[in-house]
C-alpha cells in the first residue's frame, strides 16, 4: 500500500508521515531529502549532479558522506526549489521514488507523489496550513527568524506552484487537511484510520 502525503512547505508533512508510517509499520520515503542533495551536490561542484549516490538511511548519505546537516541549511533548501524545477532533474528522481515505493508498503512525502510519482495511490492526503503558521513551525523547529522564514517561504511557495513541470498541486482526489491549529497526533490519527479504512475494504 502507498500513502502519499503532498503539500508546502511547513505543513506538517515530515512529521505526519513518519508518525503514519511508524504506526502502520511502513517504510518513510523524503522525496525533499532527495531534490536537496541534488542541489547539495550542484553547491560543492559536482560535474553531473544527478550522478550522485543518494542514500536515504537514516543518516542521508550523498556520495557516501553523512549530509543529514547540511542539506537541511537555507542555502541548500532555496536551491532544492531550484533544481526541482528542471524536468531532468524530475524525471530522474521520480524514476528512483517510483522503484523505491514499488518495493514494499511506503508513505511517501513531498510535492507531486499523488499527481506525478504514483497517481494510483491507495491514500493521498494533501496537508495544508496558514503561511504565518507553516512559518512559525519551522522557524521554532530551526531557531531562525519567523520573518525571515516567512519571506524565503514565500519566495519557494510561489516556485513550487507555479513552475511549469510537476507544479505543486492537490490531487482531484486526495483529502485535503489544514493542520492550522490542529495538534500533529490528530492529525495522524486521521491519516491512520483513513489508510486502516482502505486496508479492511480490500480484505
Ligand atoms: O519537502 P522539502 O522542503 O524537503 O523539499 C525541498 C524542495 O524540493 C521543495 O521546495 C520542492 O521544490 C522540492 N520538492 C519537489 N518535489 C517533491 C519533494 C520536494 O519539487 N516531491
Amino acid at each position: 500500500m502507498l500513502i502519499a502525503i503532498d503539500g508546502p512547505a511547513g505543513a506538517g508533512k515530515s512529521t505526519v508521515a513518519r508518525a503514519v508510517a511508524g504506526a502502520l509499520g511502513f517504510t518513510y520515503l523524503d522525496t525533499g531529502a532527495m531534490y536537496r542533495c541534488i542541489a547539495l551536490a550542484q553547491l560543492r561542484g559536482a560535474g553531473d549532479p544527478l550522478a550522485s549516490r543518494i542514500e536515504l538511511g537514516p543518516p542521508v548519505l550523498l556520495d557516501g558522506d553523512d549530509v543529514s546537516a547540511e542539506i537541511r541549511t537555507p542555502e541548500v533548501t532555496a536551491r532544492a526549489s531550484e533544481v526541482a524545477a528542471r524536468p531532468e532533474v524530475r524525471a530522474a528522481l521520480v524514476t528512483l521514488q517510483r522503484e523505491l515505493i514499488a518495493a514494499g508498503d511506503y508513505v511517501a512525502e513531498g510535492r507531486d507523489i499523488g499527481t506525478v510519482v504514483a497517481p494510483d495511490a491507495e491514500l493521498k492526503v494533501f496537508l495544508t496550513a496558514s503561511a504565518q503558521e507553516r512559518a512559525r513551525r519551522r522557524a521554532a523547529e530551526t531557531g531562525a527568524d519567523v520573518a525571515q522564514v516567512l519571506a524565503e517561504q514565500i519566495q519557494r511557495d510561489e516556485r513550487d506552484t507555479t513552475r511549469e513541470h510537476s507544479p505543486l498541486q492537490a490531487a482531484g482526489d486526495a483529502v485535503q487537511v489544514d493542520t492550522t491549529g490542529l495538534q500533529i497526533d490528530a492529525v495522524v490519527a486521521r491519516i491512520v484510520d483513513l489508510a486502516r479504512a482502505d486496508l479492511d475494504s480490500r480484505v
